[in-house]
């Protein structure tokens, strides 16, 4: 069974071999970097760059998956904000956001030929060529709520929620093209599922703000965004929102370890799989011992699409996440 037909066996609840290991955010190290000789700045804008560093998730680490959108600023960065474009060992960041009020913003014709975009979809194709059906690429687009926190300013954007609800509509409505047309390009260029960044964390905002302002929104990009597995991607808590992912029509939800796994398929009631949820801090600073504990524990809540929670620091040693494939690959076998 390779990759690919593991991954869609198992969204389609028929028997696999062994549960997918997969990275819907990035895996990318600076140790994976450094093999290849290259720069974590240096990645973004190179498209054989990027691509080679998305397949040591596969060659390296033996994750099922290929993801090549490292960071979260690409639209941003096509968009006229000015990004900072990370170090040697980090990764970039947004400087200047661009755009004060909806009006302002028109989505360019040239959108999927600018530079940051080009680059992803270029890398995209590369990994095609290399590995054809046989390994999953995650392709990203970020979703018009991240959007309106990059490209207009998190804090303005969540204070308008309560002042200017009109605004928020405007800008929601106007980014969610820039979703689905980064989406469409990048299943195009040879993405096998799309994971879609969209932070509505309970730190950030209520329910009932997801329902009023995005629920329909995700429902409506599911349905443009076509017949491809589609994982959505929050970070921290969102157990009291989670009910309300499963109405989106997306595939797979992408967990934080900050959650009560067991509870939060509960909620879901199996109209969408969980995938995650390995804390990035034990990652992190962890043992290969203390990384295997929280893979059991994910698989031991159910959750069968195994993945580091977000992406991780690019500090994290390789062979911590080498230990997550081959706990799976150990557990699978013992309880086949
Ligand atoms: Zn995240």
């Amino acid at each position: 069974m390779n990759p690919k037909e593991r991954f869609i066996r198992c969204l389609k609840g028929q028997e696999v071999d062994r549960f997918p290991v997969i990275n819907p955010t990035s895996v990318a190290t600076i140790e994976s970097a450094s093999g290849l000789n290259i720069n974590l700045c240096d990645v973004h804008l190179d498209p054989d760059k990027t691509a080679a560093l998305a397949c040591t998730g596969h060659d390296l680490l033996g994750f099922d998956s290929a993801a090549p959108y490292f960071s979260v600023i690409l639209e941003a960065a096509a968009l006229g904000c000015e990004i900072a474009w990370g170090t040697r060992t980090s990764m970039p960041s947004i400087k200047k956001h661009a755009f004060d009020d909806p009006d302002q913003f028109k989505m360019p014709l040239d959108f999927l030929d600018r530079k940051p975009i080009k680059t992803l979809l270029e890398a995209i194709r590369k990994i095609k060529c290399r590995y054809g059906n046989n390994i999953i690429i995650i392709g990203k687009a970020m979703g018009p709520w991240t959007l309106s926190y990059n490209l207009h300013g998190l804090q303005d954007f969540l204070i308008e929620t309560v002042t200017e609800p009109e605004k928020v509509k405007g800008f929601v409505e106007k980014f969610k093209e820039i979703t689905v047309a980064f989406a469409a390009a990048q299943i195009e260029a040879g993405a096998d599922a799309i994971q879609l960044s969209d932070h509505v964390t309970a730190d950030l905002i209520s329910p009932a703000t997801y329902v009023d302002f995005l629920l329909p929104v995700h429902k409506e990009i599911r349905n443009r965004i076509g017949d491809i597995p589609v994982i959505l991607h929050v970070c921290g808590k969102t157990l009291d929102r989670i009910k309300h992912f499963s109405d989106t029509g997306f595939d797979l939800f992408h967990i934080d370890s900050n959650n009560d796994l067991k509870k939060a398929r509960q909620e879901l009631k199996g109209k969408m799989e969980l995938t995650g949820a390995v804390n990035n801090l034990i990652l992190f600073n962890g043992s290969r011992e203390e990384v295997k504990e929280q893979t059991l524990k994910c698989l031991e809540a159910g959750i069968k699409f195994i993945s580091p929670e977000c992406a991780i620091p690019p500090g994290v040693k390789n062979e911590n996440l080498v230990e997550i494939v081959n706990t799976v690959d150990k557990y699978c076998k013992n309880t086949n």
